[in-house]
């Protein structure tokens, strides 16, 4: 199943969607609760909480449900699937070997053969939208960059998750651009405040349950920049998997419902080209990842 967040252009009033197998429209569940006496969920990640240990079977085949009213995809306005997450996106860095090869940090001993993860987050403000502007920030960077990613929303919260159970906490996969200010990045010697300007993570366009992506490695993830493709890779190639960062971030430290992961970006970054390719207003980033759908942005 595919769930969305939207507004109707009437009414600015969040509300949470299931995307009718054909991608054309979406059905409203506030809708379909009222009418029913089904429970209400205000937003997705009450949603996905209450769903923890599986969907309703009502909401299963609500999908399909042709006399179920769909409002058509161009009716509303589609915001991130978690329009504002409770805390911050958890990061994977360097999690690509040709990532790290193309990088300032190849020289560093064992760099490509990491043994931990390298975590760090963004900030919940930095959301935003399929086709929502990201701001140039002119004046506060001069080098504006993209990184196409999957998503990961947990679903069944946990604590020492044991990498053989981890997708079982696996809610759903969705697209991350972890748009990020190198000069930033670099001048304040951590990865926090680069990775953190509004506007700086588009997320979605919608999260795709975990039941149809049964082995997310199994993707291939595409960045492309005003139709050129910059970014090609299959999500096995990893260093480490879905399965492996929920196991290391939830060492001693709790995952809750609806928290993000952005699992690391593949070669193809725009810093490390040559010439530089960096983000300037006007510039189109499309982030796709086949069976989740494609994620664009327009820098403005
Ligand atoms: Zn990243």
């Amino acid at each position: 199943m595919r769930f969305a967040t939207f507004t109707m252009s009437d009414d600015p009033r969040e509300r949470v969607g299931v995307c009718t197998p054909d991608g054309t429209s979406l059905i409203d569940l506030a809708q379909v609760s009222d009418d029913a006496g089904r429970p209400r969920w205000g937003d997705i990640v009450s949603l996905i909480a209450a769903a923890a240990d599986g969907l309703p079977a009502w909401l299963r085949t609500l999908a399909s449900d042709s006399s179920a009213r769909a409002l058509p995809l161009a009716e509303v306005r589609l915001l991130a699937p978690i329009p504002r997450p409770r805390k911050n996106i958890f990061c994977v860095g360097l999690n690509y070997r040709e990532h790290i090869a193309e990088g300032e940090f190849a020289g560093e001993a064992g760099a490509s053969h990491p043994v931990f993860p390298e975590f760090f987050t963004k900030a919940p403000t930095c959301v935003v939208a399929h086709l929502d502007p990201v701001p140039r920030h002119a004046g506060v960077t001069g080098q504006l960059d993209y990184e196409g990613e999957l998503g990961v929303v947990i679903g069944r919260g946990g604590k020492n998750i044991p990498a053989g159970r981890a997708l079982e906490h696996v809610f759903g996969y969705t697209i991350v651009n972890d748009v990020t200010a190198r000069d930033l990045q670099h001048s304040h010697k951590q990865w926090f405040k680069g990775k953190s300007l509004d506007g700086s993570c588009p997320l979605g366009p919608v999260i795709v349950t975990s039941d149809e992506i049964p082995d997310p490695s199994r993707l291939r993830l595409t960045t492309t920049v005003n139709g050129e493709r910059r970014q090609d890779a299959s999500l096995s190639q990893m260093i480490f998997g879905v399965a492996e960062i929920i196991a290391h971030l939830s060492k001693g430290m709790t995952l809750e419902p609806g928290d993000v992961i952005a699992t690391g970006t593949p070669s193809g970054v725009g810093y490390a080209r040559k010439p530089p390719g960096l983000l300037e207003v006007g510039d189109e980033v499309a982030v796709a990842i086949d069976g989740i759908g494609e994620l664009r942005n327009r820098i403005g």
